[in-house]
């Protein structure tokens, strides 16, 4: 039986399902982010009968809140407050159709060849240089409309970085984004009301079902179906929004299965299918983040930082030595986490929230890996990772090298956030503690929302899940487009490459069916 109640050109929603179902399609696609999308609209574009599967709810923007701890609790997985074990670090995965892009910040960075050279070289990959892969960001960012930042939505917290980096002579450029019409709002964390962020439930997935391609949402998916060295399908629940309830079972038999529920679920998905596509142990190993830590400073002068595009300025100065440096903003209630103090202490820093501003590094950190384990009673995934003490420690520069950017901005004080040295530092000299300071891991407040590696690509089958294009080694038709499949970190925010890649594997996909 097909899912009765679905009309042409719509999402599939919870309350349309009122029976058990099955469909039938030439491709099945699980998880509807930006590695999802892509793959859906592609191979729909290519003719081929596409079932889009997601677990989460679509949201209009009449469904968003700006409070972040709303926001959160009902966009993301585990309420927001999914976190890595052995090192404690929060790790931001959503539930929701478009994925992560509908509560991201729209950054778009290609990351310099290095990266790509360093993947080729390390991962036996012959055919995946940025000058290979640029036709595909080329085609993903005029779908999207990816464009520099414009001066007028930068506001003033933006701003202030650039004045910065130039005073202390680092590069610096606006963001490029796939944003059409920003009013710089700032709350692409909470989703963009003013429907300006081209997320996927916007973009891929609307032309995807204009080209025929069915968007299923509430199932979750709990078993790749398979035999031998062929997967036949899906199989899972529907689970309604928010409440986590589940209610009928479903089942899609595809010709070709693609996974990309994301670096943190498809792992989990592959173990509780019995262990599939793993004949080189790898699936769930090789963990890795870019591990983020935000510095907030405080102006003599108003900020108005509730204006301006959420991250609207970079800097790629430092990318070579390991970390990249971002203007960032979020709702106030998810930034004060990051706030020292309580009560009336962290009542007065509130009451500084209008001239405040706060810059976030990211770090590669390649020495810091963990692992994805399955959990026996849920979907969720286990984690558990180590921030690497020689990593600690060029987090630790990063935050020295944001400290000078606000120093030579004209920020009076900032919050750096590492235990064991001051709350407040009011200069430049004071900040060089920084990098005095014997930082360990423990010392640092981070978080990550960009997961790696889980089941990477690697020419060699005895060393890796994926090959080049994302097929599983073990098998003639199953497929992996997430983050999973990155070898090692990127080094800049992975939206764009991911989508880069998924359109790759789309088209020679589209080939072979
Ligand atoms: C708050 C936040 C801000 C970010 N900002 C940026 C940014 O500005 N720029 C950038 O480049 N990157 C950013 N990132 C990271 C980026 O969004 C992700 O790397 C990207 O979305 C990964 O895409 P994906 O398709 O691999 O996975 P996801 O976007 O995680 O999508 C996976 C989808 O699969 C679904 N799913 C999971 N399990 C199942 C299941 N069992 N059955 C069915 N469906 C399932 C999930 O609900 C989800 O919708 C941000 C991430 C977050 C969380
Ligand atoms: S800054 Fe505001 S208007 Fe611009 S993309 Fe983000 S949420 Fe939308």
């Amino acid at each position: 039986m097909s899912a009765a109640s679905q009309q042409d050109g719509e999402v599939r929603v919870f309350a349309q399902y009122d029976r058990d179902f099955s469909e039938e399609a030439d491709v099945v696609v699980v998880g509807s982010g930006p590695a999802g999308a892509v793959v859906s609209y592609e191979l729909a574009r290519a003719g081929k009968s596409v079932v889009l599967v997601e677990e989460g709810p679509p949201f209009t923007p009449r469904d968003f809140r700006r409070d972040g701890n709303i926001s959160m609790a009902r966009t993301m997985r585990e309420g927001g407050l999914r976190a890595t074990t052995g090192t404690f670090m929060p790790v931001m995965q959503a539930n929701c159709l478009g994925g992560a892009s509908l509560i991201n910040s729209a950054i778009c960075v290609r990351p310099p060849d290095f990266v790509f050279d360093e993947w080729s070289s390390r991962f036996d990959l012959e055919e995946s240089s940025r000058a290979d892969l640029d036709p595909h960001f080329d085609a993903v960012g005029e779908f999207l409309g990816v464009a520099p930042t414009p001066q007028n939505v930068q506001g003033r917290r933006n701003l202030l970085f650039k004045r910065g980096c130039d005073a202390m002579g680092y590069s610096s450029e606006p963001v490029e984004r796939n944003v059409r019409g920003c009013r710089g709002s700032g709350e692409c964390f909470t989703g963009c009301r003013a429907r300006a962020k081209q997320s996927m439930d916007i973009s891929y997935i609307p032309e995807a079902i204009r080209l025929g391609a069915r968007v299923l949402t509430s199932l979750q998916v709990q078993r790749v179906m398979s035999i031998g060295r062929r997967a036949w399908g899906v199989e899972g629940q529907v689970v309604e929004p928010l409440s986590g309830r589940t209610s009928h079972r479903f089942k899609v038999n595809a010709r070709l299965v693609v996974l990309a529920a994301g670096c943190t679920a498809t792992p989990v998905l592959l173990l509780k299918s019995g262990d599939l596509a793993n004949s080189s142990r790898q699936v769930g190993r090789n963990l890795q983040f870019h591990p983020g830590c935000a510095v907030a400073g405080v102006f003599p002068e108003p900020v108005n930082p509730r204006f301006g595009a959420t991250q609207s300025y970079h800097s790629l100065h430092f990318l070579r030595e390991g970390f990249k440096m971002e203007t960032m903003w979020a709702a106030p209630a998810a930034l004060a986490v990051r706030l020292p103090g309580l009560g009336h202490e962290l009542l007065d820093r509130f009451s500084q929230f209008g001239r405040m501003a706060v810059w976030d590094a990211i770090s590669s950190t390649h020495q810091s890996v963990g692992s994805v384990r399955a959990r026996f009673d849920s979907m969720d995934p286990a984690m558990s990772w180590r921030l690497h003490p020689e990593d600690a420690k060029l987090m630790a520069r990063s935050i020295h090298a944001l400290a000078q950017i606000f120093f030579a901005a004209g920020a009076e004080k900032i919050l750096p956030g590492v235990h064991g040295l001051p709350d407040e530092m009011s200069s430049s000299e004071e900040a060089e503690r920084l990098l005095q300071h014997p930082v360990r891991p423990t010392d640092l407040v981070i978080a990550s929302s960009h997961v790696f590696c889980t089941t990477r690509m690697h020419g060699d089958a005895d060393k890796g899940v994926v090959d080049e294009i994302g097929k599983c080694h073990d098998f003639e038709n199953l497929y992996i487009a997430d983050t999973g499949i990155f070898p090692r970190c990127p080094s800049v925010n992975p939206m764009f490459t991911v989508m880069a890649l998924a359109r790759r594997q789309a088209l020679a996909i589209a080939d072979r069916i």
